[in-house]
């Protein structure tokens, strides 16, 4: 690829001209170099790719056609400069970005843009450093293209572990940087992501770079920052310890938004309890769900459980352990029975509610000794360590993802059908059992009613559960991806009517979920599109981003969510 060459993407944002398309990326490519662009002009360039190998071009898990949120191009920047220069350059054309950092993004959408034709703003190729692990203050600095992996390698490689865990969610490919700003979960007591983010960079809409929260107030004590590039300079010592600085707190405003490009962030670590045990309880009967999670909600609140635990359905535990075919020769949805008999064949209950313990080993002690007593109020529960499960079991696997150590073993759920793809399904429930038996209730219905199996998991927040359904599909089967869109579609105005909303989605629903979001004739939507064209009036950056479309988009909006 040259500057020089005339370029033909497969598709070009609306009301751009291909004469402008090439000017632009010919400035972009003068500027970071053409080994950091790639155009998208054939199919061949388009592959689903996997996991381990992500690509940027689509969403691999397609559930419409597999090029219907299709980029031009995908675009790395090099650094902050960078990023800077292509928004200017943006903001001449009106050329929408989709900024992604690792673009992994499974079950919400991958790399894709909500807009076709938009650039992809690889923002995790080249901007990948760990820039700071401060040990004292147990906090993090990283730029977007740290994985969790990555920084799980970090700690280890400088012997901070002892001292230090972060936190992972299931899969450890992700980066912390796009996860948090997503509002992501883990699984320790660190679990709510964008809680424990302290401190963002941003490149605005025009340009500019912001620093939020204490990152506002330059650190005068440091002679060093004398003649670096804004981006260079340290931050204000306190920058990732108090996130929240003075006035109005606009952090926010760059979480699953559309208001600009995040550069770096900062992120609190855990100090290392000195003490750690993971366990898990099985729940026999499918309807001791109802009792769990009321047994659940004061333990949680009041802290004995001190992570965000999960209570899993059976069948996600057990396509971890093998697909479909190794269980049945069925292809509708497995009945009540059969559901029991997989349970019993895998020594698990109907639901299974993974947790664990932190600190030293009284204090382990006591709280292990509150759960169990607690859970006890439940006939034929067990209780399990890892080491009394077989080497294979899903708490083994739990019991690293607890403890901050990423891992991929969660991934086979995926191939629960043959060319096994995934979309996620994530409405906010009470923690209380009529509501968590309600939603269940709900979401399995719909679920066979297109012919799928329910599988999915309840993790529990401080005074919430995000139920995750894992709605696994065939991604050559046309006819089912018809009836997955038909299902998201249909979950989301269940739960409407029920008072539920999801906390994340895939990018074909985003203006559904955000049209349930309406209270007072849309005022949430109304404020956040004044925002959005105050603060971005060529409306550059994701356009669509969460249902929030800037005004330039708007008579295509209704054409652009038809699907
Ligand atoms: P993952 O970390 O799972 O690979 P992505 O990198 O795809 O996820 O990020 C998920 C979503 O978060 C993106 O689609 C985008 O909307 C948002 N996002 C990610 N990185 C940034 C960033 N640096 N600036 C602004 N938004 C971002």
């Amino acid at each position: 690829m040259s500057e020089t060459m005339e370029f033909r993407p497969m598709v070009l944002p609306p009301n751009l001209l291909l004469s402008e398309f090439n000017g632009f990326i010919r400035e972009t490519i003068r500027l970071v170099g053409c080994e950091n662009v790639e155009v998208i002009s054939s199919k061949d360039q388009i592959h689903d790719g996997s996991y381990m190998d992500p690509r940027h071009t689509h969403d691999p898990h397609h559930i419409m056609e597999q090029d219907y949120f299709l980029a031009s191009a995908i675009v790395a920047p090099r650094n902050v400069a960078d990023v800077q220069a292509i928004v200017r350059l943006a903001n001449k054309v009106s050329f929408p970005l989709w900024p992604i950092s690792i673009g992994r993004n499974s079950g919400y959408g991958g790399a894709a843009p909500r807009v076709s034709g938009s650039i992809v703003l690889n923002m995790g190729k080249n901007m990948n450093r760990v820039l700071e692990v401060n040990v004292e203050g147990a906090y993090c600095l990283v730029e977007p293209g740290v994985t969790f992996h990555d920084l799980h390698d970090y700690l280890v490689s400088n012997n901070l572990r002892d001292k230090l865990w972060l936190d992972v969610p299931d899969l450890g490919g992700g980066s912390v940087l796009g996860n948090a700003t997503e509002r992501g979960v883990g699984y320790t007591p660190y679990g709510d992501h964008w809680m424990m983010h302290s401190g963002m960079e941003v490149v605005l809409p025009n340009g500019e770079l912001l620093r939020t929260g204490m990152g506002a107030l330059p650190d005068p004590r440091r002679p060093e920052t004398m003649g670096l590039k804004p981006e260079d300079q340290p931050w204000n010592k306190t920058a990732q310890l108090f996130p929240y600085g003075f006035g109005p707190y606009i952090d926010g405003l760059f979480s699953q938004s559309n208001m600009g490009i995040v550069t770096k962030l900062g992120m609190w670590l855990m100090p290392n309890p000195g003490g750690y045990q993971s366990y898990l309880i099985t729940l026999p009967r499918d309807d001791d769900l109802k009792q769990a999670v009321d047994i659940i909600r004061p333990l949680r609140l009041g802290m004995a459980l001190q992570n965000v635990p999960t209570i899993r359905h059976i069948l996600l535990d057990a396509a971890v352990l093998g697909d479909k075919r190794s269980y049945s020769y069925k292809t509708e949805p497995l009945s009540d029975e059969e559901l029991d008999e997989i349970a019993k064949q895998l020594g698990l209950g109907r639901w299974n509610f993974y947790g664990a313990l932190y600190g030293p080993e009284p204090i382990r002690k006591v709280l292990w000794e509150t759960v169990k007593e607690a859970f006890s109020a439940i006939p034929g529960v067990k209780f399990y360590f890892p080491e009394d499960t077989p080497e294979n079991s899903i708490l083994r696997v739990r019991d690293k993802t607890m403890q901050g150590i990423p891992t991929y073993d969660e991934l086979k759920w995926i191939d629960w059908v043959p060319n096994g793809a995934h979309l996620f399904f994530s409405p906010i429930a009470k923690v209380s059992g009529e509501d968590a038996m309600l939603q269940y209730g709900v979401t399995r219905k719909r679920c066979e009613e297109v012919g799928l199996d329910f599988i999915g998991t309840f993790t529990v927040g401080m005074r919430e559960m995000h139920h995750i359904v894992c709605i696994v599909f065939n991604r050559k089967d046309l006819i089912q991806k018809k009836k997955v869109q038909w299902l998201i579609r249909t979950l989301i105005d269940d739960c409407a009517a029920n008072g539920w909303g999801e906390y994340r989605t895939h990018l074909a629903v985003m203006d559904q979920i955000m049209g349930t979001y309406n209270w007072n004739n849309d005022s949430f939507l109304k404020f956040n599109e004044i925002l959005k064209n105050a603060v971005d009036p060529n409306g550059i950056i994701a356009p669509g981003k969460s249902g929030v479309w800037p005004s330039q988009y708007r008579h295509m909006a209704c054409e652009l969510v038809k699907f």
